[in-house]
């Protein structure tokens, strides 16, 4: 808001401001360099397709491996990361360690998608598109075995960029999900007019699923208007066989959550894939 806000304007920070400004800006030089020390990782998660039985894809997750602090989760960084603008590089380098650890999952012999997470800011410049193509054409790997994470805001924005920058993807391949579908905006007039491959529900709708009519209701109807709009439709948060079930009867297509599989690193999630899914004991289905 400051920048548009023109010369004259006088802001006046208070003291809890000043320490969250302070604080970003502590965190945001950390993760430089980490980002430079490698220190980065990307987990796994599958997503199973009910029909099938198979896991067709996987979504990455970014985690830090940070020397003092051990393990730290993306929603203590990627925040900041917006806010600052290291988000850029930062998802640049999601997208190119994706790239490669896509290799490493057809070396395996598994025949996959994989979903990365985008955020709104990685797409305000048209170079986004140059950017993302060539790493895909550097590390030799075929974009359409990519799917870009965006939330409904990104669709609300009045950046034309935005729009050009995912049909310029959505032309090379790049399929798109809608990531915690219900909880943004809700104007859904957009799931027409653009590019939208999958809708993920939030997992909110899901941990509810049993025990709220409402939730239950709503959960039906997005796989309804998936139906009808001729979009895949993936619940997230799955955690307990009762949750699957009723997702199946409501002709979901695929899921995700704790009940199959936590985030993992890479190869703990290629041995776990390479076991058949459906000789699990409790998946039945
Ligand atoms: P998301 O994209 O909605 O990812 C799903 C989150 O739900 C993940 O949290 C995942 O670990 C968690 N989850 C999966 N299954 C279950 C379940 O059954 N129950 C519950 N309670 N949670 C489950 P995580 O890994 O902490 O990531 C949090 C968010 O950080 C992500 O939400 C995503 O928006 C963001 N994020 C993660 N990686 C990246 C990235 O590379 N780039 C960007 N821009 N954002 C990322
Ligand atoms: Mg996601
Ligand atoms: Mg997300
Ligand atoms: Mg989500």
């Amino acid at each position: 808001a400051a920048k548009h806000a023109g010369r004259n304007t006088h802001f006046f920070f208070n003291e809890s401001m000043q320490v969250e400004a302070q604080h970003h800006l502590l965190v945001n030089a950390d993760l430089l360099r980490g980002l430079a020390a490698d220190e980065f990782e990307l987990y796994y998660q599958p997503i199973l397709n009910i029909k099938t039985r198979q896991v067709d894809k996987c979504e990455a997750l970014i985690r830090w491996n940070h020397p003092e602090k051990g393990l730290v989760m993306p929603d203590f960084f990627i925040p900041v990361a917006e806010r600052t603008g290291s988000i850029v590089g930062l998802g640049n380098w999601v997208l190119q360690q994706a790239c490669k650890d896509m290799r490493v999952f057809l070396e395996a012999g598994l025949d996959i998608k994989i979903s990365v997470n985008r955020s709104a800011s990685e797409f305000y410049s048209i170079k986004a598109y140059e950017t993302w193509k060539n790493i895909f054409k550097d590390n030799e790997v075929d974009s359409h075995r990519f799917i870009f994470e965006i939330t409904e805001s990104l669709f609300m924005g009045r950046h034309a960029a935005h729009i050009d920058v995912i049909s310029a993807l959505h032309e090379i391949g790049v399929q798109f999900a809608i990531d915690d579908f219900g909880t943004g905006y809700s104007a859904i007039n957009y799931l027409r007019n653009y590019p939208v491959d999958y809708l993920k529900i939030d997992k909110s709708f899901v941990q509810d699923l049993l025990t709220s009519k409402q939730d239950r209701m709503l959960v039906e109807v997005i796989i309804k208007m998936g139906q009808v709009l001729d979009i895949v439709v993936i619940a997230e948060g799955v955690e307990e066989l009762g949750q699957l079930d009723l997702l199946q009867q409501f002709d979901c297509d695929y899921i995700q959550g704790y009940w199959l599989s936590r985030p993992q690193p890479i190869m703990q999630i290629i041995d776990r894939c390479l076991e058949p899914i459906n000789q699990q004991d409790d998946y039945v289905i």
